[in-house]
């Protein structure tokens, strides 16, 4: 039939116009990341973090640098947690070598910038840092004793000499 092709066309036309939309008016509009979507600036739960470094140590990028503390009662603590966003992978090793899980993505993918100092992230907040003047403050003022030292063990009794080998004579030969 002449037109059919037209009209189906049309018809295909016509009910995605009206269907429901499969793109979004950006950047008025913002899609919701996956949960596994791996992106944007690192995140952490400062008081879930250990400071064990394991995150620096386990990047293949060399992409976190950290600084630790120790307070009073020989707690360490994050001073200062730094992620190179220009050098970072989004391999998740770190994430997923946090044992208490205290790292995660903020999942922008906005972040896009002219300036690569921009992508020099500070992931330490100013509440971290608060919270952090807080506790070391709160352990030098009461600092727990130090542990006792272990008693160091009693030397052995010292052993009876040992008995001379008997003097053997060697005869020459004949
Ligand atoms: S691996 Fe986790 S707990 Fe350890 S320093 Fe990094 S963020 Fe903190
Ligand atoms: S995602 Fe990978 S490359 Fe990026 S900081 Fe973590 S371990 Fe390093």
């Amino acid at each position: 039939m002449f037109g059919k092709g037209l009209i189906t066309g049309m018809g295909i036309t016509i009910r995605h116009f009206f269907g429901k939309k499969a793109t979004f008016c950006y950047p008025e509009e913002k899609l919701t990341m996956t949960e596994h979507f791996r992106g944007g600036h690192l995140t952490i739960d400062y008081k879930k973090c250990i400071a064990c470094q394991l995150c620096a140590i386990q990047c293949p990028n060399q992409a976190i640098k950290l600084k630790v503390v120790t307070d009073a009662n020989r707690k360490r603590h994050l001073e200062s947690y730094v992620h190179s966003m220009g050098r970072c992978l989004y391999c998740d090793l770190c994430i997923e070598g946090c044992a208490p899980h205290a790292l995660s993505w903020d999942k922008d993918y906005e972040i896009s910038t002219w300036h690569k100092e921009d992508l020099v992230h500070q992931v330490m907040t100013d509440e971290d840092r608060s919270y952090l003047a807080e506790v070391m403050t709160q352990a030098a003022a009461n600092p727990t004793p130090p542990p006792v030292p272990k008693a160091a063990p009693k030397p052995a009794a010292a052993a009876p000499p040992a008995a001379k080998p008997a003097d053997t004579e060697v005869k020459p030969r004949e």
